[in-house]
């Protein structure tokens, strides 16, 4: 067998896992080959993230401007171009992967473009349409190939009616009506942007909640605003089928007392992510996956095999850019002979609505459940001046702590800002803080972080401004 590449470390995936690995282990002095078959940025910044950022942002923009009168700011006939918002989506995605591009190049990694599948252990066969096929040998490889939408079971995807997150991005006009089905995060982003620009948006979960993974108080709330915006979120709603006909479709779903059926031109499948394992040919070098699928690693990444690691949404770590960002510098730290693992006890969580619900440690049931006596402190934006300021009260902190220790179990934080607020709570858990610390910890006035202060205050039960 002839080599064409031969280096220390391959990657797998240039998704944020695989890039940001493949950066980390250069910067260490390793020779990095990064193996991508479709975009680099992967669906993070090609098809996730930052695609439903820049659409998000637009149409709270576009909120805004319609509610701009409440400032004293008269608006005559603020309309949406969507040609052009999805035009400068696509700009703000090229900017990034392009910038991505350089950034390995200026690291020395050396690019191939292509499908990358094992041989053996160290060995890998890339695949291109384009180019001849090119034989890779190096020393560890890192797993970073990401995941691809999961069908509802009898439904695939059609991407014209039936359609995943990824085609919801790219529609090329505003619907009249949409189904989505699933109110996880991304189900209710999306359901978001297009509610804004004027579609009819129903909304279809099994569960009897929204977001099965945020803390329940913060679910129950966005469920309650998301209402109040115009969200149609029907729980409790097992979709039976959904009959395609033309241009449309009727999703059947049953529901507590009988059945019942919404019609609509596209019907958004967002029930959860699968691992992109096929084809990679992990049985040739006896890699195990677990029963969904998922590749198995340690706290350093590594895999059973010596040598080959796997980071981001391969494996069963929380499905998040910047988990997978900050596993590729743990696999690359360890390949690199450093003593690196990675910690999952402060992973913040964000969903993008508005306002927008953020996260870090334990929920509160949770902390309950493993036995902690709770001190709970929540602070509302009613009672901070800058989100009255900015007209933008609805929400509030909740900071969780250990009644016996003061050290911070969880924070929770519906309101305006609240994927950027959340890190002070996440630095702060980083390190053990204790509620105390935040409490005690002076806030720039008015801004909105001084909430935190205060709902961290109100653990001990002395808030200033309620
Ligand atoms: P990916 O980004 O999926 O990258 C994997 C790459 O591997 C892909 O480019 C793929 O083409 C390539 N690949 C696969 N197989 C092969 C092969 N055999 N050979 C060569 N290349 C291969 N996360 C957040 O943290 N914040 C958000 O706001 C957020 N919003 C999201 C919105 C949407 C609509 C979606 C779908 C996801 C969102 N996510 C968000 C999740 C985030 O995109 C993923 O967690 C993240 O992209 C995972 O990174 P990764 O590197 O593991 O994989």
């Amino acid at each position: 067998m002839s080599t064409d590449v031969q280096a220390d470390v391959a990657v797998i995936g240039a998704g944020p896992g695989g890039y940001v690995a493949a950066i980390r282990a250069a910067q260490l002095g390793l020779r990095v080959a990064v193996i991508e078959k479709e975009f680099v940025g992967g669906t993070c910044l090609n098809v996730g993230c930052i695609p439903s950022k820049a659409l998000l942002d637009a149409s709270h923009l576009f909120s805004e401007i319609k509610r701009a009168s409440v400032f004293g700011i008269q608006v005559e006939g603020a309309s949406v171009d969507f040609a052009t918002m999805q035009r400068y989506k696509y700009q703000v995605v090229k900017a990034l992967t392009t910038g991505v591009r350089g950034l390995l190049k200026r690291h020395g990694v050396k690019q191939l473009d292509g499908t990358a599948r094992f041989m053996a252990p160290g060995v890998l066969d890339v695949q291109s349409p384009k180019e001849p096929s090119l034989t890779v040998c190096v020393d560890n490889v890192i797993i970073a190939t990401g995941s691809v939408p999961l069908a509802l079971p009898g439904v695939p995807f059609d991407d014209n009616v039936v359609i995943s997150s990824r085609r919801a991005l790219e529609l090329e006009t505003v619907p009249d009506r949409l189904v989505v089905i699933g109110a996880g995060y991304i189900g209710l982003e999306l359901a978001s942007v297009y509610s804004r620009l004027g579609t009819e948006v129903v909304v279809l979960e099994m569960m009897d909640r929204v977001l099965p993974d945020m803390d329940a108080e913060v679910a129950a709330l966005a469920h309650k605003l998301l209402g109040q915006q115009g969200l149609d979120i029907r729980l409790g709603a097992r979709v039976i089928a959904v009959d395609v006909e033309g241009d449309s479709a009727r999703v059947r779903y049953s529901v507590k007392d009988g059945e019942a059926a919404v019609e609509a031109p596209f019907v958004l499948v967002s029930v959860g992510r699968c691992p992109a394992t096929d084809g990679l040919g992990l049985d040739v070098v006896g890699l195990e996956v677990d029963d969904l699928g998922f590749i198995m690693v340690d706290h350093g990444m590594r895999t059973g095999v010596p040598g080959i690691y796997a980071i981001g949404d391969i494996i069963t770590s929380p499905m998040l850019a910047h988990v997978a960002m900050d596993e590729g510098i743990v696999a690359a730290e360890c390949i690199a002979g450093r003593a690196a693992a990675m910690e999952y006890d402060a992973i913040p969580a964000v969903v993008f609505t508005h306002p927008e619900l953020a996260s870090v440690g334990l929920h509160e049931d949770e902390a309950e459940l493993r036995g902690h006596n709770l001190k709970v402190g929540r602070f509302p934006f009613r009672g901070n001046g800058r989100a009255r300021a900015r007209d933008d009260m609805e929400g509030w902190v909740k900071v969780i702590a250990d009644a016996d220790t003061d050290v911070i179990l969880g924070v929770h934080c519906v309101g305006p800002e609240a994927g950027h607020l959340i890190h002070e709570a996440v630095v702060a858990m980083g390190y053990g803080g204790y509620a105390e610390d935040l409490a005690v910890t002076v806030h720039a006035h008015p801004t909105l972080s001084e909430a935190f202060k205060e709902a961290a205050l109100a653990v001990d039960g002395r808030p200033l401004h309620i």
